[in-house]
């Protein structure tokens, strides 16, 4: 997949975004809730029975609080994982010695169980499926013992029916209160990515897609080619990152037919280049989805988009992450050995980042290995970073592949990668990602000497602030 975006990527997108406001209100919200109730239940129990009964809900006042805190803060998540744990251990602790059914009273604490069960369902979405199951499961066999089993502590802790009736009710009304407002979170997310999709759907029907690319130059500043990076100007939420669309392609399927019009714009972009004295050199690097890889019909359709631009199959290079490598490595070894034959060469993106087994690089037809952004970064302050760089410099040239560093920002970031043996190199310091038109000119000019100040930093998902930055 090119490449499963990471989480925090997920995060910075709008519907993400929207996504984790909701959950930051609906924590809120039962943030509050839970302190009051439990402070009540604490002081009631102080008051009546004594400090042992009292310190069964008073962790859910200090959760609750916490919560509160973290939501308003950004971080939902931190304050949904304490208030959940610490709202489980209340609720069983609760059923346990204080709401035991009586002839008078069924228990009713146990209820806080199911919205607490589907608000971990909505917080774990982005976490393997595994967790996400696990957890909630175990919630519910909980709620279901808790709900069949009449006795489980000594009876002799159970609080009085009296006080039980009330706070009964009270229970009922909140549990419901919570389970609405997680059911509205839920369907507020289901409609918005609905309406996503459908925007996104016809982003690829009416062609709103368009393809930027970003310079990749060698160690005099020359450019090599460039990188094809997508980009969608939404017509009303302005340009939209790949970092945010691409991950909900994948998930649709919409990758399939977006991943085919990428390489049919980008071969035709690569035929317009090469009709061009001062720009016939380069080359274009496509990024590759695994799920397109996956296809039966890829390296049919590979080939017939370069046949179909008459464009020279070395000029074309696709950028495939390690995430490819997760399944079927045989079907993509003939694959990718099938289109080098034919010319097209491979590169390992993001390289460092995902499964960290060696053995497939000796296996595949790999011509380039690219220094993820990730390492670049913090070159200068991170010793450890610095020696993965330098340990994938010495990897790429002994396995005689060429070496690209991503995301070089810094003229400091350039020399050390270049003092380790880095030959290539792709970042803001070069251009950002850019119009075909830009590209050309930038490509047709001479090497720069180098920027007289250091561009500033951008986001990579703030394609709003590209400017064609001619170095
Ligand atoms: P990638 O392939 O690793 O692309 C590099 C990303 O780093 C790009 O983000 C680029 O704009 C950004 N970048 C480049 N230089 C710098 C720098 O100096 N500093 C910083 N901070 N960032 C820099 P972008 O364009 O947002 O793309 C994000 C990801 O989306 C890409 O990561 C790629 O995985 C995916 N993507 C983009 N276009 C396509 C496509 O056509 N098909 C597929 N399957 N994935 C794509
Ligand atoms: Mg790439
Ligand atoms: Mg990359």
């Amino acid at each position: 997949m090119q490449p499963t975006i990471p989480m925090s990527a997920h995060r910075k997108s709008s519907l993400g975004a929207k996504h984790l406001r909701r959950v930051a209100l609906l924590l809120t919200v039962c943030g509050w809730l839970t302190a009051a109730m439990t402070l009540g239940w604490t002081l009631g129990l102080l008051h009546l029975i004594g400090w042992q009964a009292a310190m069964i809900p008073a962790p859910g006042v200090l959760a609750g609080l916490l919560a509160v805190w973290f939501a308003g803060r950004g971080r939902p998540y931190l304050g949904g994982a304490i208030q959940c744990g610490a709202l489980y251990v209340v609720v069983c602790l609760t059923c346990a010695f204080l709401d035991q059914t009586t002839d008078q009273m069924p228990r009713t604490t146990h209820l806080f169980l199911v919205p607490l069960a589907t608000g971990m369902y909505m917080g774990l979405r982005g976490s393997p499926k595994l967790w996400r199951h696990g957890i909630v499961a175990f919630i519910f066999l909980t709620f279901v013992v808790l709900a069949c089993t009449a006795l489980v502590g000594e009876p002799a802790h159970n609080l009085p029916d009296e006080l039980r009736v009330i706070g009964g009710k009270a229970n009922t009304v909140a549990a419901a209160v919570a389970m609405y407002l997680a059911m509205h979170i839920m369907q507020a997310d289901v409609e918005a990515r609905n309406a996503y999709e459908a925007d996104l759907r016809e982003a690829i029907r009416t062609g709103q897609l368009a393809l930027h690319y970003q310079p990749q130059v060698d160690q005099d500043g020359q450019v090599l080619g460039a990188e094809a990076l997508l980009r969608w100007p939404h017509p009303r939420r302005g340009m939209i990152s790949p970092a945010e669309f691409i991950p909900l392609a994948e998930k649709t399927g919409l990758i399939l037919p977006m991943g085919d019009w990428v390489l049919d714009a980008a071969c035709g972009h690569l035929a317009e280049l090469s009709s061009h004295p001062d720009t016939a050199h380069l080359t274009i690097s496509v990024n590759i989805s695994v799920h397109q890889v996956r296809e039966p019909d890829f390296v049919v359709k590979a080939m017939a988009a370069i046949e179909r631009h008459k464009v020279d199959p070395q000029r074309l290079k696709m950028e495939l992450t390690e995430s490819v490598f997760a399944r079927d490595m045989d079907d993509l070894i003939s694959k990718m050995k099938a289109l080098k034959q034919y010319g097209v060469c491979f590169s390992l993106d993001d390289f460092g980042t995902g499964y960290s087994s060696l053995s497939y690089l000796k296996r595949l037809p790999l011509d380039q290995l690219k220094i993820d952004q990730a390492f670049v970064r913090d070159l200068l302050t991170q010793p450890r970073d610095l020696a993965i760089a330098k340990t994938i410099v010495d990897l790429g040239t002994s396995l005689n592949m060429a070496v690209m560093a991503e995301g070089v920002e810094t003229r400091e970031q350039r020399q050390i990668l270049e003092n380790m043996g880095c030959k290539q190199f792709q970042g803001y310091l070069f251009g950002k990602p850019m119009p075909l038109a830009a590209l050309r000119e930038q490509a047709a000019q001479a090497p720069p000497s180098g920027p007289a100040t250091n561009p500033p930093p951008g986001e990579p998902d703030e394609p709003r602030l590209e400017t064609p930055a001619h170095a």
